[in-house]
């Protein structure tokens, strides 16, 4: 194509995510008849991006606003063509891009997964708040296990670390305090996440990009973050664009035997 033609670029990137945008990166390359758009995915899970096109004299091979998962660790994925209509014309090639982690039209999800407590064998722990909780929990399916700061947290599935935040050392109430929180991030085979919230300064003992077995020493507990007592908030999700859609889980308790959904109030014990 002809070069001389103006080329007005306008890029906007609107992230909400929590990992760093040095991770993940929509850009252009020039083809023969246009451009091409690739993405960079460095995070250790899919990423969904949403892509709004503002071009003129240029045509999208997927229409103006298109969802599109985007595979770990890729680079130069391809996520469409634009093709320039007129090559007289000066062209007009900008996008904007939101993204996050996970698949966002996911739907389906493996509703019988047997959980493991998320704590040593031998040990009890009470459920302090479960779902729909009364104090933080409001229309969301967390778990809260109490638990003194320090007591070593175990893998209730598989999966893959994500992100570990684990600098902070504050604890506050309020939900403006849940920016302070540390957590350890996990993918799970089936497209939902796992996040164990309020581990103590430096409690991972795992990282982004490690496998992770059901039943492994990951971490420690603490207090830190948007909390009102030493405890460990979980929770199983679907991740969308705007929120987490948290899904109710049912775990293995006592000797292993029994498969239920946890309920705010009792004692567990794990005795496998
Ligand atoms: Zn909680």
């Amino acid at each position: 194509m002809n070069r001389k033609h103006v080329v007005f670029w306008i890029l906007s990137l609107c992230w909400i995510t929590v990992f760093s945008q040095e991770n993940f990166k929509v850009y252009y390359q020039e083809t023969d008849d246009g451009y091409k758009i690739l993405a960079d995915n460095g995070e250790f899970c899919p990423v969904s991006v949403e892509i709004d096109f503002k071009i003129e004299n240029l045509t999208s091979s997927i229409g103006d606003i298109k969802i599109i998962e985007v595979p770990e660790q890729t680079t130069q994925f391809y996520i469409a063509d634009l093709t320039v209509v007129d090559r007289k014309k000066a062209l007009r090639l900008g996008f904007s891009v939101r993204y996050n982690h996970g698949d966002h039209l996911q739907e389906d999800y493996d509703t019988d997964y047997a959980y493991h407590l998320p704590f040593k064998k031998g040990t009890e722990h009470m459920v302090t708040q479960g779902y729909n909780g009364t104090i933080s929990h409001h229309n969301e399916n967390a778990l809260d296990f109490r638990m003194p700061i320090g007591t070593p947290i175990y893998a209730a599935r598989e999966g893959k670390v994500v992100l570990v935040e684990q600098s902070f050392n504050k604890t506050c109430t309020g939900e403006d305090c849940a920016r302070f929180n540390n957590y350890i991030l996990v993918y799970h085979s089936d497209g939902t996440f796992a996040e164990y919230t309020h581990i103590k300064k430096d409690g991972a003992i795992v990282a982004p990009g490690d496998l992770i077995k059901k039943g492994q020493h990951i971490g420690f507990s603490g207090n830190v973050g948007w909390s009102t007592g030493p405890h460990l908030h979980f929770i199983v999700f679907l991740q969308r664009f705007n929120d987490r859609e948290t899904l109710p889980t049912k775990f293995l308790i006592g000797n292993g035997k029994e498969f239920t959904q946890l309920e705010e109030g009792k004692m567990y014990r794990k005795s496998y």
